[in-house]
């Protein structure tokens, strides 16, 4: 199933280092690259609409496409919820020839790794920890018994690193978005 996996680039990196706002940057910049809608057995936080945001479905419902193969790649997130990306929907749109970007948590980008090798693994990179707990703290959706088990998986994720084709460091959401559309080459410079 090879369809044209050099246009996958997959976005990683630590917990509330800005992937949804560099992600939500290039829908709306760039309207030509296709991100993908994770299915979640989260609910939705105020203003996250399904089906845009995510596919917000039960723990039934993600049992289904789990057993039905239906996910190219899920897993528990901060060892609660669990998160996959839809694979008709990315190999549609690879078919079509279509910058595809995910932008997942660690543990499914090396799922990705495994199954489609060709892809562009890009890991987004805080400026500094402190900064990185900054956010964490700033963002204030969470709870502090949420933040200390965010924080974890963080301390984690960032030692990850090495094992990407590309770094960028989010200090402007504007300038890394700039630099990761270079990389998928949607962009030039
Ligand atoms: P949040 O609950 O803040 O929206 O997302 C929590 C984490 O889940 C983020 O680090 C995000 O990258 C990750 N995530 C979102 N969708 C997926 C997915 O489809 N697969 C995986 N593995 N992680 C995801």
């Amino acid at each position: 199933m090879t369809t044209t996996p050099a246009r996958l680039t997959v976005l990683a990196g630590p917990t509330a280092v800005g992937k949804g706002t560099v992600s939500a940057d290039v829908r709306a910049r760039y309207p030509q690259v296709w991100l993908s809608v994770s299915a979640t057995t989260r609910s939705p936080r105020p203003g996250e609409v399904d089906g845009v945001h995510y596919r917000f479905v039960s723990e039934a419902e993600f049992d289904r496409m789990v057993a039905a193969g239906e996910l190219l790649e899920w897993a528990v997130v901060h060892g609660r919820h669990r998160y996959g990306t839809p694979r008709g929907p990315v190999e549609e749109r690879l078919a079509a020839g279509e910058p595809v970007l995910l932008e997942i948590d660690l543990q499914g980008a090396r799922q990705v790794r495994e199954s489609m090798p060709e892809a562009r693994f890009v890991f987004l990179a805080p400026p500094s920890w402190d900064e990185l707990v900054r956010r964490l703290v700033g963002r204030g959706t969470e709870d502090e018994a949420e933040r200390e088990r965010r924080l974890a998986t963080a301390r984690v994720e960032l030692a990850a690193e090495p094992e990407f084709d590309h770094v960028i460091v989010n200090d402007d959401v504007h300038r890394a978005t700039d630099e990761l559309l270079a990389v998928m080459g949607v962009v030039t410079g």
